[in-house]
């Protein structure tokens, strides 16, 4: 499947677009236009830090040179949001277009997305202590997750999940991850800054769990990181979830640099997770979790398992005794979701009293585990439910975008 994934790359997108390209790679182009290097340092800090959209705007360059940058057919390149959808409790569902014409969905959840707590992570120990000190702010937010996405579609096939229904149309490329949360944060014209000038610079959060699989676009999501790391958001903010590709999982346990893993486990035995997960065929739970004890968690570092809940299927209090049984010796926790409908899927969800007595279950012997709080139901924004590159887009002028809130800092 890696190899398949590969051949279908969108390394080969003929675009010029500079957002996306590292800062070694910007130091090469302003060489071979005959520029000193520290224009190579002015030009990142103006797509990355700025997230100026055009070449034009970027004044800290001579005309000259923006001019020839613009005459040998350079852009910044940013995706752009061409449609918003707005829930009742505050999320944003947004279509982003890439150059050549394909969609990714991307979501913004004002707030945190409760799906942190417990994992240790600066965002965790912000919840935590909000809520016991009763001191959270409420809208305007002063926090926000963005959920991004790593590929257009997924190859995966897991049986429960909506993105899986449009199978994978391609890689998207570092430039096209990173820039969806560049797109998010100029619509809510979110200040990162730094934290030398800006003593409140706004706390953003990412969790790579829009649609596809990250660990099936390794490379390019990495790439991405480390743009989003230059960015202003450290990668302690940062969750990765995989589905379980093994190589990936091995490969990430070696880098130095690297967001905190989530990873989709979803059922207590092989027979179960193969039934709702192809990919168990391949490498089940047992080399899973094999893998997974390769990774050195840092300090008050936990590995996440999300489950998703199917009533009926992997929902009892005996698939909740089998679960703690696998993981009962690492350092992790458990993230339930209860499941997301999706249309003519052979699913239910389960009653909230089981999720509960599941939940419970879990705590009593000793490991952390959560219910999330699904967000933007109503707009299709919640897990498993990106889809809507599958539908054309309406024939309606695009969604006016209403003003921003804005984050303080
Ligand atoms: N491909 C990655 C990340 C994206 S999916 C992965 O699978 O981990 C993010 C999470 O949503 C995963 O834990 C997945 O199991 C879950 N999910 C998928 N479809 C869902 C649905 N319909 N309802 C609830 N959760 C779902
Ligand atoms: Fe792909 Fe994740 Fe959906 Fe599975 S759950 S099909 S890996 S996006």
């Amino acid at each position: 499947m890696l190899n398949k994934i590969k051949e279908i790359d969108g390394n080969a997108l003929a675009s010029k677009a500079l957002f996306g390209v590292s800062l070694e790679g910007l130091t090469t182009l302003m060489e071979s236009l005959g520029q000193r290097a520290y224009r190579a340092g002015q030009l990142g800090e103006a797509l990355y830090r700025q997230r100026t959209p055009s070449l034009d705007e970027i004044t800290t360059l001579p005309v000259a040179l923006r001019e020839s940058l613009v005459a040998e057919g350079y852009t910044v390149g940013l995706p752009e949001i061409v449609q918003t959808a707005c829930s009742v409790d505050g999320t944003e569902r947004y279509l982003i277009r890439m150059a050549d014409g394909e969609t990714v969905e991307t979501v913004w959840m004002p707030d945190g997305d409760g799906g942190e707590r417990g994992d240790g992570s600066l965002a965790a120990e912000e919840e935590e202590g909000e809520e016991a000190s009763g001191t959270a702010v409420a809208f305007p937010y002063r926090r926000a997750t963005i959920c991004v996405s790593s590929q257009v579609g997924c190859a995966v096939n897991c049986q429960f999940c909506l993105t899986a229904k449009l199978g994978i149309r391609r890689n998207l490329t570092p430039g096209e991850i990173a820039g969806q949360v560049a797109a998010v944060l100029n619509r809510h014209r979110v200040d990162l800054g730094s934290s030398k000038g800006n003593p409140t610079p706004a706390r953003i959060n990412l969790v790579f769990m829009g649609m596809g699989e990250p660990f099936l676009n390794y490379d390019s999501f990495m790439d991405a990181v480390r743009l989003l790391v230059y960015m202003r958001i450290p990668e302690s903010r940062m969750t990765v979830s995989t589905s379980g590709i093994l190589p990936g999982i091995l490969e990430f346990a070696r880098e130095a640099v690297r967001p905190k893993l989530a990873v989709s486990l979803n059922a207590p035995n092989d027979t179960i997770r193969e039934a709702i997960m192809p990919i168990t065929r391949k490498w089940n739970i047992a080399a899973l979790l094999e893998a997974l004890a390769t990774i050195p968690l840092r300090n008050r570092e936990w590995i996440t398992f999300e489950y998703v809940m199917l009533g009926g299927i992997n929902d009892s209090l005996a698939n909740a005794d089998e679960l703690i049984a696998l993981v009962r010796n690492m350092r992790c926790k458990i993230n339930l979701i209860v499941w997301n409908a999706g249309p003519n899927m052979p699913f239910h969800e389960p009653p909230r009293e089981g999720v509960m007595a599941f939940q419970k279950r879990i705590i009593a012997a000793g490991i952390p585990a959560y219910i999330r709080r699904p967000r933007g139901r109503d707009i299709y924004a919640a897990c498993g439910q990106l889809k809507r590159t599958l539908e054309p887009l309406p024939p309606v002028p695009l969604t006016a975008i209403s003003p921003a809130a804005s984050l303080p800092g």
